[in-house]
């Protein structure tokens, strides 16, 4: 069965309750990053357009479950209008009596938004009568949230199960993206994976050495497999635990007829210090005092050749420690190459979760790629291969 949107209902004067993710990073009191906010906007004009009223709903911060005016959604109010040009009401309370009277006397076109929804403990337990509490605020329940859809909450999966339900714009954006990219690629399929550690992208790694034809393994994990073969890894960031683990996934993905592209040469450090005093060596010669901090030339060369016999890309995780400079060269070094190629129609290239976005804008990457996904964990369990319970339950 087809999720459904918007437009497979008649919405014309209908309330729909659309849950958005208005999570946006605030810094000294303001917005510092309203991509969010920017994404949520296609659903909501298209519910304007069709005549429907939104009511929205989303998490926002950390609050466990309690009322904190610092976690108030009411901070997104001016920021949303302005992006909409058009008014935004809110309401300081997210159920009860006053929100239905206060929707009552909307009309077709507006706009309210509640309350964070995890100012109770109870959306995060997914608890029926909360949900209950929720359905009773839209005749439709649209979710919009991909970036939420990892955990089966009250204000994803709870109410979608009490109301006629559908996606909004963001999410099957997300969803369409995502399946193309690892369910029908066009291949070869390269996958980057990179960041500090392998413990935390262990699923993601034994997923896609089972669908790519080249992974290439960056950033502080590759230090793991270079250990894990027996190499001197000097200071570096280092799982030895998992140096076995390493291994396994080598020789699954041998069996796979994926080809594994781990760094030749590295740039390495004294010190974990921006502009410390650095050298690039060949990972054979690394002695220990060396602390590997980025890919080293000749790698990101050999990578961006892989990217300009490859169709489609996907990237995860920065190739160093790309907050430090120099040691973010081969971070935007590839990702420029992999950016350009796209430009050039040469390349599909998604990327998503976690540092990889704020790695990507800082080479500027970010605009000529296919898709940038908003959605960290979301994506990173989609990518492993779950099935996330808030698309599920729109089945
Ligand atoms: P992750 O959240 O797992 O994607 O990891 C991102 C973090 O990995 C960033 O903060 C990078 O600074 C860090 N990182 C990447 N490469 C290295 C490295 N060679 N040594 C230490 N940290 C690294």
């Amino acid at each position: 069965m087809a999720i459904k949107k918007l437009n497979d209902y008649n919405i014309a004067n209908k309330k729909i309750l659309v849950r958005a993710d208005l999570n946006v990073p605030i810094e000294n009191g303001n917005i510092s990053d309203n991509s969010r906010l920017i994404s949520a906007i296609p659903t909501i004009k298209t519910i304007q357009s069709l005549g429907g009223i939104t009511i929205l709903i989303s998490h926002f911060g950390r609050p466990d479950g309690l009322h904190k005016e610092e976690f108030s959604l009411k901070q997104v109010v001016p920021e949303l209008e302005k992006l909409l040009n058009f008014p935004v009401k809110f309401s300081s309370e997210l159920i009860g009596i006053n929100v239905l009277k206060k929707i009552d006397k909307l009309i077709a076109g507006e706009i309210l938004l509640l309350e964070n929804t995890r100012f109770f403990v109870e959306e995060e337990m997914n608890d029926e009568s909360f949900s209950k509490e929720l359905s009773k605020l839209g005749d439709i329940f649209c979710n919009d949230a991909f970036s939420s859809s990892h955990r089966a909450h009250a204000s994803t999966v709870g109410v979608s199960k009490l109301l006629p339900n559908c996606a909004g714009h963001l999410m099957k954006k997300e969803i369409d993206t995502l399946e193309n990219v690892l369910k029908k690629p066009q291949k070869p399929l390269t996958a980057v994976v990179g960041g500090a550690k392998i413990s935390t992208k262990l699923n993601l790694l034994l997923n896609l050495i089972k669908k790519v034809d080249y992974l290439v393994i960056g950033g502080g994990m590759a230090n793991t497999f270079l250990f894990s073969n027996g190499l001197e890894i000097g200071k570096s960031l280092c799982e030895k635990k998992l140096k076995e683990t390493a291994q396994r996934i080598i020789l699954e993905a041998n069996k796979n007829k994926c080809k594994i592209i781990l760094p030749h040469d590295v740039v390495v450090a004294s010190e974990f210090a921006a502009n410390a005093n650095f050298s690039i060596k060949n990972v054979r010669d690394i002695d220990n005092s060396d602390m590997i901090l980025d890919i080293g030339p000749s790698t990101c060369d050999k990578i961006n050749e892989i990217f300009s016999i490859s169709k489609t890309l996907i990237w995860n995780g920065p190739m160093g420690a790309f907050e430090l400079k120099p040691f973010d060269k081969g971070t935007i070094n590839t990702s420029v190459c992999a950016s350009k190629l796209t430009r050039n129609g040469k390349l599909i290239s998604v990327a998503g979760g976690g540092d990889t976005v704020s790695a990507l804008k800082k080479s500027k990457a970010d605009k000529d790629f296919t898709y940038i996904s908003l959605a960290g964990g979301a994506f990173l369990e989609w990518m492993e291969g779950k099935n996330l319970p808030g698309v599920e339950c729109l089945l």
